[in-house]
């Protein structure tokens, strides 16, 4: 079929062509005599988009996967006791890889479409007066049912419990996107893969950990050789790296960080919520609900729309990418079948989120659902004409005259 393919999965992301051009160069000595003049700079920058600096980064040549092993092997052992819910398929997996860790992981059963249940984690920890939990993991955002925790509000009942177990947040589908304070929350250990906020391709986990979570490493008895933080920050203090890095990906995260930070952060945070904002309407616009069961879960990445009835989520994904070359994502697990899912993050604006708008209301109408045409298109344009900062200030005068 001919024309360009249609990447509305929630990540990996569009890789825009600045990044893209970035990471084409020769191979290159990654021991050269000059290298550190890059990396330790990027090491600090990279710092900032977890609104850290009290924190250190690390970057493995993996994925999201890896960087969640990481945090966990460098700063428990094993039979620790950890606090986590079942919100969805990643946090779901993140539970997996901590039991084969064989770590004892108490697991808080949720609905799909429900964030983190802080009442629940605040019960557990009160109860806990041995501090037996060495562990409470939050999905910052649950990527498989467009749900976003309140990490902040974790941070308060641990506090407020005065428990002393460090918290870890999983930021693969957030970071770089929707706010997050590693520093003001007080995150031990912050995990991301590259192929989302940062617009690069699936190849770097990166992990940022606190000062108390370095101390942590020390008595951590899980094994560990790969992702030895111990190795890094050897290495890293000279601005090198224990074995080979991908340094084309480093390369192209130096850019993505560039427009990052010429964007500036809060802005970026401001385009992805109107964005997913108009996505939201569309959903509305269709007579469609969400599997974010509340708006304070509302994911400003990934929009997850249960289908209309009589449709199967499955053919929805399927027919979407054979009829019109859109890939979006489908419902795994719990919500298979029932669900079909847009990503909104990384270098994305209006007209390109139209797309997948158009394409998914085409595909449902395609499948017989009952979509008005036009209905969710016109929702999220409409939105996004009326919130275009020059659109406002003329409507404000209007008003005024
Ligand atoms: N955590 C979340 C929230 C994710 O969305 C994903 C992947 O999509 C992962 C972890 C796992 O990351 P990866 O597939 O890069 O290993």
């Amino acid at each position: 079929m001919p024309g360009q393919t249609h990447l509305y999965v929630p990540g990996p992301t569009n890789v825009p062509d600045r990044v893209r051009c970035a990471m084409d160069i020769p191979q290159e000595d990654w021991r050269a005599v000059t290298m550190p003049e890059f990396t330790l700079p990027l090491f600090e920058d990279l710092k900032k988009v977890f609104k850290t600096e009290s924190g250190q980064a690390f970057i493995f040549p993996s994925s999201g996967t890896g960087a969640w092993e990481a945090a966990i092997s460098n700063t428990l052992s094993p039979g620790d006791k950890v606090l986590a819910a079942d919100i969805g398929n990643f946090a779901y997996l993140w539970i997996d890889l901590c039991q084969r860790h064989k770590l004892d992981v108490d697991v808080i059963d949720v609905d799909a479409g429900e964030g983190v249940p802080v009442e629940t984690f605040a019960e557990r920890l009160e109860a806990d007066k041995d501090h037996k939990i060495k562990a409470v993991l939050v999905t910052h955002n649950e990527t498989s049912t467009g749900v976003t925790s309140d990490v902040a509000g974790v941070r308060k009942i641990m506090d407020a419990a005065n428990h002393p177990a460090l918290l870890y947040a999983d930021g693969v589908s957030s970071i770089g996107c929707i706010d997050f304070r590693m520093d003001e929350w007080k995150v031990d250990l912050a995990i991301t893969g590259s192929q989302k906020g940062l617009m690069l391709p699936t190849g770097l986990g990166i992990v940022c950990a606190s000062q108390k979570a370095l101390e942590a490493r020390k008595q951590a008895q899980l094994p560990r050789t790969f992702f030895d933080f111990e190795d890094m920050i050897k290495h890293n203090e000279s601005g090198n790296f224990p074995y080979t890095p991908a340094m084309n990906l480093i390369r192209g995260l130096r850019e993505a960080l560039n427009m990052l930070f010429e964007e500036g952060l809060e802005n970026v945070f401001a385009r992805h919520h109107r964005l997913a904002e108009g996505t939201r309407r569309a959903v509305a616009g269709w007579g469609l609900k969400l599997c974010a069961k509340e708006p304070k879960w509302n994911s400003d990445t990934v929009s997850a729309v249960y289908v209309p009835q009589g449709v199967d989520g499955a053919e929805v994904v399927k027919h979407a990418q054979q009829r019109y070359k859109l890939h979006l994502g489908g419902g795994l697990r719990k919500v298979a079948g029932k669900i079909f899912r847009i990503g909104h993050l990384g270098d994305l604006n209006e007209l390109m989120l139209v797309s997948p708008i158009a394409g998914a209301e085409m595909t449902m109408r395609d499948l017989g659902g009952k979509v008005e045409p036009g209905s969710g298109v016109a929702a999220a344009c409409e939105y996004w004409r009326e919130t275009t900062p020059q659109n406002e200030a003329t409507r404000t005068k209007t008003e005024a005259a």
